[in-house]
């Protein structure tokens, strides 16, 4: 289908102001609206090439791309193809009917255009949910037993007491909205509103559960699993659609939130994707150099240090830290080797460092090789 011009359509000259365009719009949007030609095919498409063209030429910066280069020159924002849908066509008429718009019993006053049944949403609920370490390293299925609303067993969520107590809203058919003719500034109007019997919900219900007093809902437990994934922190916040509390009537369940807690490791850190682990070795060890076992998220792993350690120093375990949440990166594990001095010390232990004491090699002599404070805590953080 080719398209018209959208000056043609509005039947306005190309130089026309913006105001001139917007009452041209207004116009054609009160005689075209579906409400007032209810089931023409015509009037329905004339309705969106209208709401189109206004779309383009109330915008500077469409305009001149229409102006310049035609249909092609919107294309990209979908009006080139197949045009605008009904609902961005309704959020346009607050700007052209302003606060006084008579179209406002058409779309419920914002709460999108009624006519369909009212669907209830069920409530969000919150959890929270302990991991340790090792979990958050890896990922983990949890399942939690949640006590919330669900569905009424009784009525099944209807409501109602029995089948015969349910039947379809005789005032508006089902269909949740109810039409009359006002008479307004734009001349008389068809308009849709909420069906007061049913309240929009379609039904009528004329003897309520006595289990759940007519909301369709009761107090239950579920066991819910929950696939976490790996690399989650402290305060994250995962959402389940539709796991939440059930929704009167039959409605739309609400959402789960699962708010991450950190276990904390009787002996790892955690610091972002890094895992910090705190070594202390006897000084002996660090002068002759030795092999000791530390922990990590995977177990138990051997690492060495070299004889001649120095306090402080920081050894990378690479990739043993934790994921990043959706991706292959990982962190490291740090060791930071502190070298124990002993608080207190027997008779014998003094002599002995006594004697060592005014050895030459016990002498603090700082070399190139060793590397100052500074310099650790910047490599700790490359
Ligand atoms: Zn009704
Ligand atoms: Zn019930």
């Amino acid at each position: 289908m080719s398209k018209r011009d959208y000056y043609d359509v509005l039947g306005v000259s190309r130089t026309a102001e913006v105001t001139e365009i917007k009452t041209a719009y207004r116009k054609l949007a009160i005689k075209f609206h579906p409400d007032k030609n209810p089931g023409d095919k015509e009037a329905e498409d004339k309705f969106k090439e209208a709401a189109e063209a206004y779309e383009i030429l109330s915008n500077s910066e469409k305009r001149a791309r229409y102006d310049q280069f035609g249909h092609a020159g919107n294309s990209a924002s979908g009006y080139g193809g197949g045009g605008m849908n009904m609902d961005d066509i309704f959020s346009q008429f607050g700007d052209i009917f302003g606060g006084g718009n008579p179209f406002e019993s058409f779309f419920g006053g914002g709460g999108g255009r009624s006519g369909g049944r009212r669907v209830q949403r069920g409530t969000n609920l919150r959890i929270k949910v302990k991991l340790t370490l090792e979990e958050i390293a890896k990922g983990v299925e949890k399942k939690v037993k949640v006590n919330k609303q669900v569905v009424c067993h009784t009525c099944s969520g209807t409501g109602a007491k029995d089948k015969s107590s349910y039947h379809t809203c005789n005032t508006c058919g089902g269909s949740g909205s109810v039409r009359r003719v006002t008479n307004t500034i734009l001349g008389q109007m068809q308009t849709t509103s909420t069906c007061p019997t049913c309240n929009g919900e379609g039904v009528e219900i004329t003897a309520k559960c006595t289990t759940c007093k007519g909301d369709g809902l009761e107090r239950g437990e579920e066991t819910i699993s929950i696939n976490i994934p790996a690399g989650v922190s402290e305060g994250m916040q995962l959402s389940m659609s539709g796991k939440g509390n059930a929704a009167p009537r039959g409605g739309i369940p609400g959402d789960l939130i699962i708010l991450v807690e950190e276990v904390p490791h009787e002996s790892l850190k955690r610091d972002g994707i890094n895992v910090i682990y705190d070594l202390y070795i006897n000084f002996a060890d660090a002068a002759l150099g030795t092999s000791v076992e530390i922990p990590t998220i995977d177990g138990k792993a051997k690492i060495k240090i070299d004889p001649g350690t120095q306090g402080g120093k920081i050894l990378r375990l690479k990739g043993k830290g934790l994921p990043e949440v959706n991706s292959y990166h990982k962190g490291d594990q740090l060791v930071y080797v502190n070298v124990w001095t002993p608080k207190t010390v027997s008779k014998e232990e003094k002599e002995l460092l006594e004697k060592l004491k005014g050895s030459a090699n016990f002498k603090p002599q700082p070399g190139k090789s060793e590397k100052s404070f500074f310099e650790r805590i910047k490599e700790y953080f490359e």
